[in-house]
């Protein structure tokens, strides 16, 4: 965690506020078109979910209504036919006669593929086309059911008639439901079975009748199974369908198959209708999940592509806005690095406006720089004084110039730590960037600054904190050399010019600063205090302007050391002038 923080603080320090304030919007315009994108996909895909659920349900139940409603009619028809009063003596009649009539009704239904007439020991006496006519069916579920009640009987491969049949179009067995109702006589006695084979194919219509009325894109299906899950319609026949657990529930949906296979699917089962009891089917209404999703995923895509068009155009805008907004600072920043060299022509900021902020900060600083030019023209004068009265008194006496030495002392030097002054080392330091100029002689600079200094005046007040800045000053006093320039630059920072050094040496010398420093123990008042110092050093380079840029360089390097955690040199390489 703190390093994560201290990297934050490295990237923090490194990045200009355009390219926070833009790496910020595009994080957020990220974040808010990630959780839109999420929460409308959720909502969308589970919309689709449910109508596609509502219209699959709709479907099943009008296969299944359709289902019981046909076999009703057929059930109804048998059994009516059977007890039929004017037809009663027609069974007792001559074969032919039953034949004629059992046949002229098939022609009024075709999907009857026969209808035939058992006697009450089992034995066909007539049937349609005369077919199986003498055959006894006797042990045919159908005769035993029959003649009992008015029965429907589940699904089963044509037996007896599948020689006469002959192959089917498709090659698949002839499959049949059968109706049966008992034939009685005056006394209500049963006296036949009347038997029907109702051609599977008519579900098959039912079937096709359903699909032909939706779209075809939309893929959807229509199975039919049997009381325990197999198909018997629409599927590959016997194939299991619906699992144990979907069969409990009379009408639900779910999700099955798996992979790109996945189908969302309602399951109805059929009831009967009046008195038809029904056989237990249940129809099942599908469609791949790929397809219900399909519109969904469309929007989706429009929302995901939508809002990376939001997001680019508001990183584009905040760039441009976060331009507006830095403009006055960074020219702020360039009048105060202006006025920073000492050949600025005119010492006074442009008034910048922009905000209220930019206005008071501009103007904080051009009543800062007044000062700073006032203060400057009394030094000056003081020296052109004394300059003045040196020349006037060409015969001196001891005490004078006794005078005159301390006077400049007291000019040139930081009273706390005894060391030079800003304004006296600047001075020093513009010597030797002429001399580096005009003969080569490099030269380098070191930029001191004590680690977390506002804790020891914390802790121990501003006295002792005094205490300290001196004895790290004298620290800094006893390692430099005749020709070197060890100066205080206010507050707890301080400066070193090192004269004929290469950066091997530099480096090695830098890093002796920081050691003695880590080394020393200053005895207070408060007892022993040790501090640390973050050090920034680099040389002269041919691209420098002026001592500035040297010294604003050491200065780059020594914030590099404090954002890498401190007590440390980083050195900074001469050529990548910030
Ligand atoms: P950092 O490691 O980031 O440099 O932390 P720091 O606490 O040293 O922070 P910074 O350099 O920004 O602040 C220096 C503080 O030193 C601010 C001020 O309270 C204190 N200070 C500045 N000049 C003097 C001084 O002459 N005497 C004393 N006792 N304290 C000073
Ligand atoms: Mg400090
Ligand atoms: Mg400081």
């Amino acid at each position: 965690m703190r390093e994560f923080l201290s990297a934050l603080n490295r990237v923090r320090d490194r990045t200009s506020m355009k390219q926070q304030s833009a790496l910020l919007t595009a994080l957020l315009s990220i974040l808010v078109v990630a959780a839109m994108t999420t929460a409308t996909t959720i909502l969308i895909r589970d919309r689709a979910v449910g109508i596609a659920n509502h219209q699959m349900t709709d479907l099943a139940q009008s296969m299944a209504d359709r289902l019981d409603q046909e076999m009703f009619e057929r059930f109804r028809e048998i059994g009516n036919f059977a007890s039929l009063h004017p037809l009663r003596d027609s069974w007792d009649g001559a074969p032919e006669a039953i034949r004629r009539l059992l046949d002229q009704m098939q022609r009024t239904l075709p999907r009857y593929a026969w209808i035939g007439y058992a006697s009450l020991d089992g034995e066909i006496l007539a049937a349609t086309g005369g077919t199986l006519e003498g055959v006894s069916v006797a042990e045919r579920p159908w005769f035993i059911a029959g003649s009992q009640a008015t029965s429907a009987l589940d699904l089963h491969e044509a037996k007896l008639l599948a020689d006469i049949l002959g192959p089917s179009e498709d090659g698949a067995p002839f499959r049949f439901v059968d109706v049966a109702a008992p034939v009685r006589d005056e006394a209500g006695n049963v006296q036949g079975v009347l038997g029907a084979h109702l051609s599977w194919s008519w579900a098959q219509s039912v079937r096709s009748y359903l699909l032909g009325a939706l779209e075809p894109d939309l893929r959807t299906d229509l199975w039919v199974t049997a009381s325990d899950g197999s198909a018997i319609l629409g599927a590959p026949y016997g194939q299991p369908v619906l699992s144990p657990g979907q069969l409990q529930i009379a009408r639900q949906t779910f999700v099955g198959g798996e992979g790109d296979g996945t189908y969302l699917a309602a399951a109805v089962s059929t009831k009967g209708f009046e008195t038809y009891p029904g056989l237990g089917w249940i129809v099942v209404a599908n469609r791949p999940m790929s397809v219900v999703l399909a519109d969904a995923n469309r929007v989706t895509l429009a929302i995901v592509l939508i809002g990376t068009f939001a997001a680019v155009v508001g990183i584009a805008a905040s760039f441009l806005i976060a331009g507006r907004v830095t403009r006055p600072l960074t020219r702020l920043a360039a009048d105060a690095d202006r006025l920073g060299r000492a050949a600025a022509e005119t010492s006074v900021f442009d008034r910048q406006r922009g905000s209220s902020d930019i206005l008071r900060l501009s103007n904080s600083l051009r009543s800062l720089m007044r000062r700073v030019d006032s203060a400057e023209s009394r030094a000056t004068e003081v020296r052109d004084l004394m300059e003045r009265t040196e020349q006037a008194h060409s015969v001196q006496t001891l005490e004078h110039r006794e005078t005159v030495r301390r006077l400049r002392y007291l000019a040139d030097t930081d009273p706390l730590s005894g060391l030079m002054n800003r304004r006296s080392f600047l001075g020093d330091a513009q010597d030797v960037m002429t001399f580096y100029r005009r003969y080569d002689r490099t030269f380098a600079v070191l930029m001191i600054d004590i680690d977390h200094f506002k804790r020891v005046n914390d802790a121990h007040g501003h006295a002792v904190g005094d205490e300290v800045i001196s004895a790290v000053g004298r620290v800094l006093a006893e390692l430099a050399r005749e020709t070197d320039r060890v100066a205080r630059f206010g507050g707890e920072e301080f400066v070193i010019l090192l004269r004929e050094i290469d950066s091997a040496s530099l480096t090695t010398w830098a890093e002796r600063v920081r050691r003695a420093v880590h080394a020393a123990v200053v005895a207070t008042e408060a007892g022993p205090v040790s501090v640390t110092v973050s050090v920034g050093a680099t040389l002269v380079s041919a691209d420098d302007r002026d001592v500035e840029d040297v010294l604003h360089r050491a200065d780059v390097a020594l914030y590099r050391s404090k954002s890498n955690g401190r007590n440390r040199l980083t050195v900074s390489p001469a050529r990548t002038a910030e």
